[in-house]
């Protein structure tokens, strides 16, 4: 049994607020926003972290990419600008073993990270 909360997300067997989705990617709002806007894009087949990339096919994995830009798009976030935040592992205090990220704006973000 496949126990990753995005996985169940996607699936529908736990609610979200949906913003996109598309043949490869989901796209919904973080239950905690750390912006004004706060939208996470996750891969549909699951991988743990961008670290295992190679999980996915090259159009997997620009779908998320490309999705990010769309999410800032439907959001209004591109005339002002926008960040998008991945976290792999330890170090970047990953908590969600699933590959996402993370589209923030809104609002004027944070010079000191990135
Ligand atoms: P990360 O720390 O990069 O792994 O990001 C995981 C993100 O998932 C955090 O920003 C959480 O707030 C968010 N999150 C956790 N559970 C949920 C949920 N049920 N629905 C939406 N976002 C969630
Ligand atoms: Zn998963």
């Amino acid at each position: 049994m496949n126990d990753c909360l995005f996985c169940k997300i996607i699936a529908g067997e736990i609610p979200s607020k949906k913003v996109y989705e598309d043949e490869w990617t989901y796209a919904f709002h973080d239950i905690a926003p750390q912006a004004q806007t706060h939208v996470l894009v996750v891969s549909k087949k699951h991988t743990p972290d961008v670290a295992h990339n190679a999980d996915l096919t090259d159009q997997e994995l620009a779908a998320c990419l490309r999705t990010c830009a769309k999410v800032a798009d439907l959001q209004g976030l591109t005339g002002n600008g926008f960040r998008i935040v991945n976290n792999c592992g330890e170090n970047a205090c990953q908590t969600v073993k699933h590959i996402h990220f993370h589209v923030l704006g809104g609002e004027k973000l944070s010079e000191k990270m990135a």
